[in-house]
C-alpha cells in the first residue's frame, strides 16, 4: 500500500485533476490518494468565515456565489457525459447548499471549521465523479470517519489505525481509495481540521498507520531545491534528505513541505517522496533514514523572526539564570528557535509575537531587554555539518557584506542558524548560493 498525495495546485485546473488520474492509475500498487482543495478555495473559505464572523453576511453571500460560480466553470470542463456533469453538479449543489445554510445560523468556532472542511471534500468527490466517468474503479473514503485529533490536537494514532483498517477491510479487492487531506474530527467529534498545510501531514499519518510502502507528495516542483528558488536563480532539487535534514529544512522556511509531516513517516520509516505533477518522470526528492552523503545540502529562510536579548550583571557566575528566562517563554506557550549564550547576557528568537509584551515586562525582572523584529533566520542544512571541511570558512567568507547578528553551530549536526536582518535576506541567500554550491 502506498499513500499519493496531491496538493492544491495538482488538483487546481480540471486538466491537471485528469493528469492525477493517469498517474494514480499509472501502476498497480494499491494506493490511498489524498487530496488537498483546489488551489485558491481554503483561502476563500477563509474569507466568507472571516465576512459571517464580522456579520458582514452580504459579502459572505457574494463570496459564496463566486466561488460556486468557479466550481461550475470547473466541472464543466472536468466532465463531459450528461450523467458525470449532473453528478458534479450535484456535488456543487449539495456544498454551496450548506453553505448558504450557514448565513442564516449563528456563529461559532465550530462552524468556522464546518466551512473550512468544504474545500477538501468539493475536490475529493468531484475527482470521484471524473473517476468514474472515466470508468476507473475506487472507493470514496471519508477522512471525518478515521482521521481524529485529541483535546492537544495531536493525532490519535491508534484510533486513526484502527479506523482505517476496519474502513478497508470492508473493501479487500480495492486498489484505489480516495481520501481528504486536512479534514479530521476533534476529541468533542466536530468538523476539525490539521492546520493550513496539513493535507501533507494527513498522508504521512496514514502513510505511518498503515505502514506504508512510500509517502509520495505530489506538488507543482521537482522537489526540494538547495535555496529558495523564489528568491534565487540557480537552485537544484536535493536527491536524498534524512528525515532529520528534511525536517529542518521545512521547519526552517522550505515551503514545500509542511514541518509536522516528517516525524510520522520517520517514526514507522516510511520514505517520503517530493515529486513533481509536472514532470513526473523527474526524480524529485527522496527523505529517508539514511542521509546518503556528508556535507551541506540545503539553505533555507524563515522571516518574521523577533529576537529578544536580556543583559545581566547578575548572570556572572549565577546558575538557574537560563531556566528562569525560559520559563517565561514556556508560560506564554512561545517557542524558541535560536539561543546563544554569553556569560552575561542570553539571546533567542521566536518566530510568534503575540506574547512579546507580557514576555519582555516579565523578564525585565532579570535585566535589560531589547527586542529587534523583522529579523530571517538562514538555515544552512547537511548531514554531519561540521566535518565538512572549512564549512565554517566557506560560509562566512561568503557573506562578509552581510551583518549577522547571532550564530547557532553546534546543537545539532544537520545545522547551523544565522540571525540576519530580513533587508538582507536575497543577498544573503544569493552569496551563500554562490559560496557554498558554486551556483
Ligand atoms: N487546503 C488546506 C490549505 O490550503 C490544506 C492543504 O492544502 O494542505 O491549507
Ligand atoms: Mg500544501
Amino acid at each position: 500500500m502506498k499513500i499519493m498525495k496531491f496538493g492544491g495546485t495538482s488538483v487546481g485546473k480540471p486538466e491537471r485533476m485528469h493528469q492525477v488520474a493517469a498517474l494514480v492509475t499509472a501502476e498497480k500498487e494499491s494506493k490511498i490518494v489524498v487530496l488537498s482543495a483546489l488551489s485558491g478555495t481554503t483561502n476563500a473559505l477563509i474569507e466568507i468565515s472571516h465576512q459571517l464572523s464580522i456579520g458582514y453576511k452580504v459579502v459572505a453571500k457574494q463570496k459564496i456565489d463566486e466561488l460556486e460560480k468557479y466550481y461550475k466553470q470547473f466541472v464543466a470542463t472536468l466532465v463531459t457525459t450528461e450523467n458525470a456533469v449532473s453528478k458534479a453538479q450535484q456535488v456543487i449543489a449539495e456544498h454551496f447548499e450548506f453553505l448558504n445554510v450557514i448565513l442564516k445560523i449563528s456563529y461559532s468556532d465550530a462552524l468556522n471549521k464546518d466551512i473550512l472542511a468544504q474545500g477538501e471534500l468539493l475536490s475529493t468527490k468531484l475527482f470521484c465523479v471524473y473517476l468514474k466517468e472515466k470508468g476507473i474503479p475506487h472507493t470514496f473514503l471519508s477522512a471525518l470517519d478515521f482521521m481524529c485529533i485529541d483535546e492537544n490536537e495531536e493525532p490519535k494514532l491508534e484510533r486513526i489505525n484502527r479506523r482505517l483498517s476496519s474502513a478497508l477491510k470492508n473493501y479487500p479487492a480495492e486498489t484505489l481509495f480516495v481520501t481528504q487531506g486536512y479534514i479530521c474530527r476533534n476529541a468533542r467529534d466536530e468538523v476539525d481540521n490539521l492546520k493550513r498545510g496539513g493535507s501533507d501531514y494527513t498522508a504521512s499519518l496514514l502513510a505511518s498507520v498503515l505502514n506504508a510502502s512510500v509517502c509520495e507528495i505530489w506538488t507543482d516542483i521537482d522537489g526540494m531545491h538547495n535555496n529558495d528558488p523564489r528568491v534565487v536563480d540557480k537552485t537544484k532539487p536535493i536527491e536524498i534528505l534524512s528525515f532529520e535534514e528534511a525536517a529542518e529544512l521545512a521547519y526552517f522556511g522550505a515551503k514545500i513541505l509542511h514541518p509536522t509531516c516528517i516525524w510520522p513517516a520517520q517514526q514507522n520509516n516510511v520514505p517520503v517522496k517530493l515529486l513533481n505533477t509536472m514532470q513526473p518522470q523527474a526524480a524529485g526528492t527522496v527523505i529517508q533514514k539514511e542521509a546518503g552523503s556528508v556535507g551541506v545540502k540545503a539553505i533555507a529562510a524563515k522571516d518574521g523572526i523577533i529576537a529578544i536579548k536580556i543583559k545581566s550583571s547578575r548572570m556572572l557566575l549565577a546558575y538557574g539564570f537560563l531556566r528562569k528566562t525560559f520559563e517565561v517563554f514556556e508560560k506564554y506557550r512561545t517557542s524558541i528557535d535560536m539561543v546563544t549564550t554569553s556569560e552575561v547576557a542570553v539571546a533567542v528568537t521566536v518566530d510568534n509575537d503575540a506574547h512579546i509584551k507580557e514576555i519582555s515586562e516579565e523578564l525585565e525582572q532579570f535585566g535589560s531587554i531589547e527586542i529587534e523584529r523583522e529579523q530571517t533566520i538562514i538555515s544552512i542544512v547537511g548531514n554531519e555539518i561540521s566535518k565538512t571541511p572549512d564549512v565554517l570558512q566557506t560560509l562566512f567568507n561568503s557573506i562578509q557584506s552581510i551583518p549577522v547578528t547571532m550564530v547557532n553551530y553546534g546543537g545539532s549536526p544537520h545545522n547551523i542558524s544565522l540571525l540576519i536582518p530580513s533587508a538582507y535576506k536575497k543577498e544573503t541567500l544569493q552569496l551563500l548560493n554562490k559560496g557554498l554550491f558554486k551556483l
